[in-house]
């Protein structure tokens, strides 16, 4: 018998739930102390703190941009 991932009975009940329905419910053969690969705490923890870091980078990118469309704008409207 094969042992399906328990995801969808942990506490992303709470998250996703709103209303009443079960959004994410994984149909995927655990792997791991009763998670798939996918939903595994590590793993999430992992896919969150690459997250997290790509969300840094854009913003570092965009105050990087911002800056650059300022100083076009004041060499462009000197004085302005
Ligand atoms: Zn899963």
């Amino acid at each position: 018998m094969t042992i399906k991932c328990c995801f969808d009975k942990v506490d992303h009940y709470n998250k996703y739930s709103v209303g009443g329905g079960v959004f994410l419910q994984c149909s995927r053969v655990a792997t791991r102390d009763g998670f798939c690969f996918q939903h595994h705490p590590d793993a999430v923890a992992k896919r969150k703190e690459e997250q997290q870091e790509r969300r840094r980078r854009r913003n570092r990118r965009e105050a990087f941009l911002a800056r650059c469309r300022a100083a076009e704008l004041a060499a462009k409207f000197p004085g302005a």
